[in-house]
C-alpha cells in the first residue's frame, strides 16, 4: 500500500502513477474485498465503542471518478451509527461568509466515530484556483493552512487518511457517457461536467500540487489507481483496514 503513498519529501508527479494499473485476478481480489468489509465492520464497532479514537476519511476525485462507489462497497456492513458521510459541495452564502474551514471543522469527526468526506477543504485549493474564485494571493496560502488544520486535528486525537481516485480522462469520457446512456445512471449527469471535462489539464495540475504540499506524516495522501473499480476498493479497503 505504501507504494501509493504520497512521500512529502520526493518529488511527486502524478503522470508517473497509471490510473488503470491493478494487480491479481479481479474474481479474487473482489473476494479479498468482503473479508476486508468484514474486518473494516468489525474494528469501526472497535472504535465506536470504545469511544477515544477519531478517523477521519478524505475522498477526493474527479467527476466520475468514483467517490460514490468507494462510499457504498468500502463501507459496506459498517455500522450507520458511529459512520457519518458530509459532503461538500459549492458553499452557501453563509458558508462563504465564513472562512473556508468553518464548515468543515464543523464535520470532523467526534470520539468513537468515523467521518467520510466526500469532497473537502481540498475544493478550496483545486475547483478555487482552477477558477480564481478568490485571489492566488488567498487560495496559495491555504495549503500551509491546510497542513496546519490538520495537524491540530491530529494531535487533538484524530487518524486523517486521504484518497485521491485516479482515472484518467479517457475513462472519464466512458462514464460521462454511460450516465448519458444508462437510465439507472442518468440522474448523476450534469451538463456542468462537461464545462469541467475541458479544463482537465488544470485540474491536474492543481492536484499536482494539492499531493506535493499537503502529504503530511499526520495526514497523508495516497493515489488510487481508480479506472478499474474493484482494484480501488481493495486499495482503500486495505488502507484503511491497516489504518484502524
Ligand atoms: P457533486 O460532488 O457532483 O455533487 O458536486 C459538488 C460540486 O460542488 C462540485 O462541482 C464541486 O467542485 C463543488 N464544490 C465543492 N466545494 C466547493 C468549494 N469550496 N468551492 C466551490 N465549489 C465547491
Ligand atoms: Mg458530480
Amino acid at each position: 500500500m505504501n507504494a501509493y503513498k504520497v512521500n512529502p519529501q520526493a518529488k511527486f508527479r502524478l503522470k508517473e502513477i497509471k490510473a488503470d494499473k491493478s494487480s491479481g485476478d479481479k474474481e479474487k481480489v473482489k473476494a479479498k474485498l468482503l473479508e476486508l468489509n468484514r474486518e473494516l465492520e468489525e474494528l469501526q464497532e472497535q472504535l465506536y465503542a470504545e469511544h477515544r479514537h477519531k478517523v477521519l476519511v478524505v475522498l477526493q476525485a474527479m467527476d466520475t471518478g468514483g467517490k460514490d462507489g468507494v462510499i457504498r462497497h468500502v463501507f459496506e456492513g459498517v455500522n450507520p451509527q458511529g459512520v457519518r458521510v458530509a459532503s461538500f459541495k459549492s458553499p452557501t452564502p453563509l458558508e462563504l461568509d465564513h472562512d473556508y474551514l468553518w464548515r468543515i471543522h464543523q464535520a470532523a469527526p467526534g470520539k468513537g466515530e468515523m467521518v467520510i468526506f466526500n469532497r473537502s477543504h481540498y475544493e478550496d485549493v483545486l475547483v478555487v484556483a482552477v477558477h480564481n474564485l478568490v485571489s492566488q494571493k488567498v487560495w496559495s496560502k491555504r495549503y500551509a493552512q491546510i497542513n496546519d488544520f490538520e495537524r491540530m486535528l491530529a494531535e487533538e486525537g484524530t487518524t486523517i487518511v486521504k484518497f485521491f481516485l485516479h482515472i484518467d480522462a479517457e475513462e472519464q469520457k466512458k462514464r460521462l457517457q454511460e450516465r448519458l446512456t444508462n437510465k439507472s445512471k442518468q440522474w448523476k449527469f450534469n451538463p456542468a461536467d462537461l464545462e469541467e471535462r475541458k479544463l482537465w489539464d488544470e485540474y491536474m495540475k492543481a492536484y499536482e500540487a494539492v499531493l506535493q504540499r499537503t502529504s503530511t506524516s499526520w495526514a497523508p495522501w495516497y493515489v488510487v489507481p481508480a479506472n478499474k473499480k474493484w482494484y480501488r476498493n481493495w486499495v482503500i479497503a486495505s488502507v484503511l483496514v491497516k489504518t484502524l
